[in-house]
């Protein structure tokens, strides 16, 4: 390793991709250094992933409470106090704060607290000091994005979602995807009034079609209201709140609106544009296959980069990009197959292609499906139901994607994505014997397809 530098590899921000690339590249003996200029841990681990399924888990009490009753528990009505909820999702963040503190350290990997700005190829400002790197990555990850809206100032997003002082009584939640799902199903979990107000006329742009029908029919029959085709126009406070008012002419009040229309990489501001690296239209940094930019010593992972944002694949470019750059390796990351889970109320996982994506591709395949009321709900009587689906195709009898809304439903298509990730058949899965009883138990004994 060249001494010229004063690092190897210096890494801006210290999200899980960031993370994991410098502690990977450290243990190659390499000499790094690691910038934040909030708090270590970044948007997974403070603002997004963890905190949220922690909110998830507090929602899902209410209905536990209610459908231990046919279980023979005694009638109860406990009361929820958000402030405890709050204060305990705070420590648990301040203790893997700590633990990715501590990671980073017995990895060798120097932290310096700022912003960091990249000032050339080989040279990153943070505060006062100018440090030289002989690599770069840049991995500041995204930032939710407010449409300009008149009035959008006294919006809200997940950010400050997760940190109200209270509970809001009237939520208003804009967008459709991952997070505007997540939150809605939080707060109406909790007790909130919520109203989702979406552009399209379905959740979940992407998902499976039946997916995202059986969504937000779960999510209507709990109470959530839908107002589809819609945009907020304005939003405006007054003496009882706030009011949003929709292009289509209608007025919701609420206590608290959330923007959840997707979010923005962190590209700007950072000395990018300066050292010369190309930026995308929505202000990604463009990578290569091995994650490097146009800039050879400059190199980007994770969300800044809007290839795919999760946080497992930002941690696989991560991986990727130590064999390629210190591992003499060159490795690009592989996004096929990828499972991903919805933690909505109900949560949804998927793996492969869904129906229409597997039609596009294939031309024609087999769909088999199943829906039924989970064992647990024949005795809450609970309108509360799974659904699953496969698609395989008949020429190589490969399945090509499983999808399933319903309890558990990310921890059974987790186990799955490895079939898939092997290519395993349809025949392979009804060759499995199935765990009984069990809801898994559908993926390995579906045999009847559905009419062409
Ligand atoms: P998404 O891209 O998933 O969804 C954005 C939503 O906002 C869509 O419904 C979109 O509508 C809508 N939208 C976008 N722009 C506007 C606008 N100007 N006006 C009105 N509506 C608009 O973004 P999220 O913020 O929900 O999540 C960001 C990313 O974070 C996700 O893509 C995902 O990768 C990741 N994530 C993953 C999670 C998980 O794995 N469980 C959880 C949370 C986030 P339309 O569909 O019409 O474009």
């Amino acid at each position: 390793m060249t001494t010229s530098y004063d690092y190897d590899l210096f890494v801006i921000g210290a999200g899980s991709g960031g993370v994991r690339a410098s502690r990977m590249a450290a243990q190659t003996g390499a000499r790094v250094g690691i910038c934040e200029d909030s708090r270590i841990g970044g948007t997974c681990v403070l603002r997004g992933c963890i905190p949220k399924k922690l909110l998830v888990y507090a929602a899902h009490y209410h209905h536990d409470f209610q459908d231990a009753v046919a279980y023979g528990w005694q009638p109860h009505h406990p009361t929820h106090d958000w402030g405890t909820l709050i204060a305990n999702k705070d420590e648990e963040l301040d203790r893997l704060n700590g633990i990715y503190i501590r990671l980073l350290k017995n990895a060798g990997v120097e932290i310096h607290e700022g912003r960091g700005r990249v000032i050339d190829a080989h040279t990153v400002q943070v505060g006062q000091q100018a440090i030289t790197a002989k690599n770069i990555l840049v991995a500041t990850g995204g930032w939710p994005f407010i449409p300009d809206i008149p009035g959008a100032e006294h919006a809200i997003t997940s950010n400050e979602a997760l940190d109200l002082p209270e509970r809001p009584h009237r939520v208003i939640i804009v967008g459709g995807g991952y997070i505007a799902v997540e939150f809605a199903g939080i707060f109406a979990g909790l007790g909130s009034q919520v109203t989702m107000v979406i552009r399209g006329e379905e959740l979940l742009r992407g998902f499976d079609n039946d997916l995202r029908v059986e969504l937000a029919q779960a999510m209507t029959r709990a109470g959530v209201e839908i107002h589809t085709r819609s945009n907020i126009a304005r939003i405006d406070k007054n003496a009882a709140g706030l009011n949003a008012r929709t292009d289509l002419g209608a007025d919701i009040s609420a206590d608290v609106i959330m923007f959840a229309t997707g979010r923005a990489p962190n590209s700007r501001g950072i000395g990018l544009d300066d050292a010369g690296v190309r930026l995308g239209r929505n202000g990604e940094v463009m990578v290569d296959e091995y994650s490097r930019t146009n800039v050879p010593s400059i190199w980007a992972i994770g969300d800044v980069t809007d290839r795919m944002n999760l946080t497992p694949v930002a941690l696989h470019e991560g991986m990727c990009f130590v064999k390629t750059v210190f591992g003499g390796q060159p490795t690009a990351p592989i996004y096929d197959n990828i499972a991903t889970a919805v933690f909505s109320t109900p949560p949804i996982g998927t793996v492969g292609l869904t129906e229409e994506e597997a039609r596009a591709k294939f031309g024609k395949v087999d769909i088999y499906k199943s829906d039924f009321r989970p064992l647990k709900h024949t005795l809450t009587k609970r309108d509360h139901f799974t659904f699953m689906k496969m698609i395989v195709d008949p020429a190589t009898d490969k399945v090509l994607g499983c999808h399933m809304i319903g309890d558990d439903s990310a921890e059974i298509i987790q186990g799955l994505a490895v079939a898939l990730k092997c290519g395993a058949t349809k025949a392979q899965f009804d060759a499995t014997i199935g765990i009984h009883p069990t809801a898994a138990e559908e993926f390995v004994t579906m045999r009847t397809k559905e009419p062409d």
